[in-house]
C-alpha cells in the first residue's frame, strides 16, 4: 500500500552552507562525567533569573532545587550533582558579550547522589495544570535556542485553541548533531515526550516532528518509535534556516506566523525534541533538567562527538575530553558557524541553551576578509528568509536611525546570518542588525526608567499640589465662613452672635450633661439639699461631697491661674476678668476646706452613740462645734455669709410659725398661746440675727477702706497683672458693706460690660478668621450663663 506523501512548503530565501555534521556523528552519546566543579548561572532561560535557595556551604543532592523561578517567565534551576555550595558570586556567563553574570558554584563529590524522586505511571491521570507546575518545577527551558521557559510557553489559552502540535527536529546550522544523535539514540523518549505534550495541548488537527532529509537515521528511528500513535514524522529538504520556528511551521503548513506574533496566534504550538524528552523525564522520572546533549566538534578536536553534559560544565573540562588543541583553534564558538558567538574563556559552563561548542581550524573557519562598499547587488534580500531588505537595514543601522530600522521590522529578523553569508562585499550585516536591536532595546529601556521616573515625579508632585490646594481650600472656607458670619452680624447684630453663643452653650450642657466628675454629682446633691428635695446626709456622705467639691475647686483654681498667666503673657483687658476669677475660686476653695475642717472636727468631736442614739443632742453639738470654730478663725466673709444664711432661715421659720399661729386661731386650737410664745421666740431670735449681721457688715466696712487703699497703692507699681488683682479685691472688699440687691446689681452691670466688650472681640475675631471666635463664644456663653442666673436672684 503507497503512503502518502505529506505536502511541504518552501520559505523564501535560505542557503545551502556546507553541512559539517559528520564528525561528531561518528560516535554515540558520551556521558561527560563529572567535574570537579560546576558553575549554574541563575539565568539560562529568557525571563528573571532564579533566585537561589541555598547557602554557601550547604551540601546538596542531585536534582535538589537550588534557586527557584522568580516569576511567571522564569526557570528554577537544579544540582546536576551532589556536592557543596563553594560560592554564589558572579562568574563568566555564556553571551556573546563575554559579560559575567550570578552563578551558584557546586564544588561536586564524585557520589553523584540523588534526591528521592519519582514519576507519575499513567501522564494522562494529571490535568493540564498539574502537568505545566511539574514542567515549571522541572526547571525546562526550551532547548532549540533561546530558552524560552516551557511552562509559560505551554500554558496556551483557551480563547485560541491549537489546532496542531510541532516537534522541532531541524537542526538546520551546519556542525551541530546534537538533535540529530538524540533522534537516533533516544527516538522514544521523543516521541514519549511528543504524546504528553499532545495530551497536554490536546492539538485538534494533528502532530507533528518536522526534519530536514538530511538526518535520514535520525527520521528511521523518529518513524519506528511513533508507530501507531499518531504521530507524524515530517521530513523535507535541507536548506538554511529551516529550524527557525516560523520557518518551521511555514514548511510544515503553509501557514505564516504574523509579524510581532506568537504560533498560538495561529492555533500552532512549537517545541523542540530536546525539550520533549527533558519533558518526558520529568514527568514520567520526576527527573529535574540538569543535563543536555551538546555537540563538541571542530577540526581543534581530534575527537569530536556528543556528550551528554551536566548543566554547568565548563567548556574546558568537554575539550579536555575531545582532544582540543588550542593552537589549531582560530577561536571558540559557542552554537554553530551561522548563528553562534565567539567564546572569550573556556571556563564558562554548558548551560540549558547550550548546543554546541566549536573549535575550528583556520581553514574551517578563516577570518572574514575586509569588508567592502555595498555594490547594491540584493542577494542579501534574496536570501532572507524573512523577506526582509537587508541592505536598507544595513544603511539605517550605520546611520543609527532607530526609527526607520522598526520601521523595517528589524525585529523580525532572526540573526540567521544568511544576508551576510551571501554578501559579495563581506560585509558582516548581521552584526550590524544585532548591534542595533541591542541599541533599541537599551534605549527602549532608558525610556521607560525616564517615563516611570517621570510619572513617580508627575504623581509626587500632583499629590502635594493637591494637599496644598485642599488646605488652602479649608482656609478659605473658614475665612468665607467668618466672612459671612461677620456680614451676618452687621444686618442682624445678635442672630450670628445668638447662633455661635447658642452653639457654646449647647456644647457646654452637653459636657455638663455627660461629665463623669463626681464634684457634679456632689454639686447636684448639695443643690438638691439646699432646695429640700433630699434627706439630712450622713456625716460621712457630707466629707465626701466635701472633698469632692475641694478637688473640683482646686482644678478650676488651676484653670484659672493658668488663663490668667496666659492672658499676661498676652496682654488686654481680660486679665482683671481673670485676676477676679483666680480671687473667687481661691475664696471658694478656702471656704470649702474650712467646712470640711469644721465637719471633720465636729463628727470627731461628737460620740458616735450619742449621735447615734439622739440626732438632736448631736446637732447641737455640732452647732456649738461650728460655733467654737467660727469664733476662732471665721473669716468676714464666711460670718457674713453665716448670719446671712441665719437670717433667712430664721425668717423662714418665723413665717411658719406665724402660719401655725393663724390656723390655730381660725380653728380655735387650745395650742394657740404656745403658737403665739413661739411666733414671739421666733421674731426676737431674727432680730438678734439681723442686728449681729449689721454690726458685722459695719465692721468689716472699715476694713474695705484700708484695703482699697493700700490696693489703689499697688495699682500704681509697675506689674499689671497684681493691679489687676488689687483692683478686684478692692472691688469686693468694697462689695461687703451693699445690700444683697446692690451686689447683684453691680455684678450684672460687670457681666453685660464683660459681655459686650466679649462681643466687640468676637466680632474682629470672625472677621479676621480667627480661630479664636470659637474660644470667645465660649467665654460669652459663660458670661450670659452667670448674668442669667444674677438676673433671677435679683428677681
Ligand atoms: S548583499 Fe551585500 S553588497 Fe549586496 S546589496 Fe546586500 S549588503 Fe549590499
Ligand atoms: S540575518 Fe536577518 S536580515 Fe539577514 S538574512 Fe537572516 S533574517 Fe534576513
Amino acid at each position: 500500500m503507497s503512503q502518502l506523501i505529506r505536502k511541504v512548503w518552501d520559505i523564501h530565501g535560505g542557503i545551502h552552507p556546507a553541512e559539517n555534521k559528520q564528525q561528531s556523528l561518528q560516535s554515540p552519546i558520551q556521558a561527560a562525567g563529572i567535574p570537579p566543579q560546576l558553575i549554574l548561572p541563575l539565568a539560562q532561560h529568557i525571563g528573571a533569573p532564579a533566585s537561589p535557595i541555598i547557602s554557601v556551604g550547604d551540601r546538596v543532592l542531585k536534582g535538589q532545587m537550588i534557586a527557584e523561578a522568580k516569576g511567571f517567565v522564569s526557570a528554577s534551576v537544579h544540582a546536576p550533582t551532589s556536592g557543596t555550595v563553594s560560592a554564589i558570586e558572579s562568574r563568566l556567563i555564556p553571551h556573546p558579550s563575554g559579560m559575567s553574570g550570578a552563578c551558584i558554584v557546586i564544588d561536586t563529590d564524585g557520589q553523584d547522589e540523588w534526591l528521592k524522586h519519582s514519576g507519575v505511571e499513567d501522564f494522562r491521570s494529571l490535568s493540564k495544570m498539574e502537568l505545566i507546575d511539574r514542567v515549571r518545577q522541572a526547571g525546562i527551558a526550551g532547548m532549540g535556542g533561546a530558552g524560552f521557559p516551557s511552562a509559560v510557553k505551554l500554558s496556551t489559552r483557551d480563547d485560541k485553541p491549537i489546532e496542531t502540535l510541532i516537534l522541532n527536529g531541524t537542526e538546520c546550522e551546519p556542525y551541530i548533531t546534537a538533535d540529530d544523535i538524540l533522534m537516533r539514540e533516544r527516538a522514544a523518549e521523543i516521541i514519549a515526550g511528543a504524546e504528553i505534550l499532545r495530551h497536554l495541548i490536546k492539538p485538534s488537527k494533528e502532530t507533528l516532528i518536522g526534519v530536514e532529509d538530511n538526518k535520514p537515521e535520525g527520521i528511521a528511528a523518529l518513524q519506528k518509535a511513533a508507530e501507531g500513535t499518531g504521530i507524524e514524522i515530517v521530513p523535507f529538504p535541507t536548506k538554511y534556516p529551516s529550524g527557525g520556528e516560523k520557518q518551521l511551521i511555514q514548511i510544515l503548513t503553509g501557514k505564516e506566523v504574523p509579524a510581532g506574533g506568537l504560533p498560538a496566534d495561529i492555533g500552532i504550538v512549537c517545541q523542540n525534541i530536546g525539550t520533549a524528552t527533558a519533558i518526558y523525564r520529568a514527568i514520567c522520572f520526576g527527573e529535574p533538567l540538569i543535563s543536555r546533549i551538546t555537540t563538541i566538534t571542530g577540526e581543534a578536536c581530534s575527537q569530536p562527538r556528543n556528550y551528554e553534559v551536566l548543566l554547568g560544565t565548563p567548556v574546558q573540562f568537554l575539550l579536555d575530553q575531545s582532544g582540543f588543541k588550542k593552537d589549531d583553534c582560530i577561536r571558540l564558538v559557542m552554537g554553530g558557524p551561522m548563528m553562534g558567538y565567539t567564546l572569550q574563556d573556556t571556563a564558562v559552563p554548558i548551560v540549558k541553551t547550550s548546543n554546541c561548542v566549536l573549535a575550528p581550524s583556520v581553514a574551517e573557519l578563516p577570518p572574514p576578509p575586509p569588508a567592502q562598499a555595498c555594490i547594491r547587488c540584493g542577494m542579501c534580500a534574496e536570501a532572507c528568509p524573512v523577506s526582509l531588505l537587508p541592505q536598507q537595514m544595513y544603511w539605517f543601522a550605520r546611520a543609527q536611525e532607530h526609527e526607520k530600522l522598526e520601521d523595517h521590522q528589524l525585529f523580525d529578523c532572526i540573526e540567521c546570518g544568511a544576508c551576510s553569508y551571501v554578501c559579495p562585499s563581506n560585509i558582516p550585516l548581521v552584526q550590524y542588525y544585532r548591534a542595533s536591536k541591542a541599541e533599541i532595546r537599551q534605549a527602549q529601556q532608558d525610556k521607560i526608567k525616564a517615563e516611570r521616573s517621570k510619572e513617580r515625579f508627575e504623581a509626587r508632585t500632583a499629590r502635594l499640589e493637591q494637599e496644598e490646594a485642599e488646605k488652602e481650600a479649608k482656609r478659605a472656607a473658614r475665612l468665607q465662613a467668618a466672612k459671612d458670619k461677620a456680614a451676618a452680624a452687621v444686618s442682624n447684630p445678635d442672630s450670628s452672635k445668638t447662633d455661635l453663643i447658642q452653639a457654646a452653650i449647647e456644647r457646654s450642657k452637653a459636657k455638663k450633661a455627660d461629665a463623669a466628675d463626681p464634684a457634679h454629682d456632689a454639686i447636684a446633691r448639695a443643690q438638691a439639699k439646699r432646695d429640700g428635695k433630699v434627706e439630712e446626709e450622713t456625716p460621712a456622705a457630707k466629707t465626701e461631697r466635701l472633698q469632692l467639691l475641694i478637688a473640683s475647686a482646686e482644678r478650676r483654681l488651676t484653670s484659672a491661674r493658668e488663663k490668667l498667666a496666659l492672658a499676661k503673657e498676652q496682654g488686654g483687658e481680660s486679665v482683671e476678668a481673670f485676676a477676679t476669677a483666680v480671687i473667687k475660686t481661691e475664696d471658694k476653695l478656702i471656704a470649702l476646706q474650712k467646712e470640711l475642717a469644721e465637719h471633720q472636727a465636729s463628727s470627731t468631736s461628737a460620740p458616735a452613740d450619742t449621735d447615734a442614739a439622739d440626732p438632736a443632742q448631736a446637732a447641737i453639738a455640732r452647732a456649738m462645734a461650728k460655733r467654737a470654730g467660727a469664733s476662732a478663725d471665721e473669716s468676714d466673709e464666711d460670718k457674713t455669709q453665716r448670719l446671712q444664711n441665719l437670717v433667712a432661715t430664721t425668717e423662714k421659720r418665723l413665717a411658719a410659725a406665724q402660719q401655725k399661729q393663724s390656723i390655730a386661731q381660725e380653728q380655735n386650737d387650745a395650742n394657740v398661746a404656745a403658737f403665739a410664745t413661739g411666733v414671739e421666740k421666733t421674731q426676737s431670735k431674727l432680730d438678734n440675727a439681723k442686728q449681729e449681721l449689721a454690726e458685722h457688715l459695719a465692721q468689716i466696712s472699715t476694713k474695705a477702706i484700708t484695703t482699697e487703699a493700700a490696693s489703689a497703692e499697688q495699682a500704681s507699681s509697675d506689674d499689671p497683672v497684681q493691679a489687676a488683682i488689687e483692683r478686684a479685691k478692692a472691688a469686693r472688699a468694697a462689695q461687703t458693706d451693699m445690700s444683697e440687691d446692690d451686689k447683684l446689681k453691680q455684678s450684672i452691670a460687670s457681666l453685660e460690660n464683660r459681655i459686650a466688650r466679649t462681643q466687640e472681640k468676637l466680632s474682629a475675631a470672625q472677621e479676621s478668621g480667627d480661630d479664636k471666635a470659637e474660644i470667645l463664644a465660649d467665654s460669652i456663653a459663660k458670661l450670659q450663663d452667670k448674668l442669667a442666673s444674677a438676673k433671677q436672684q435679683l428677681g
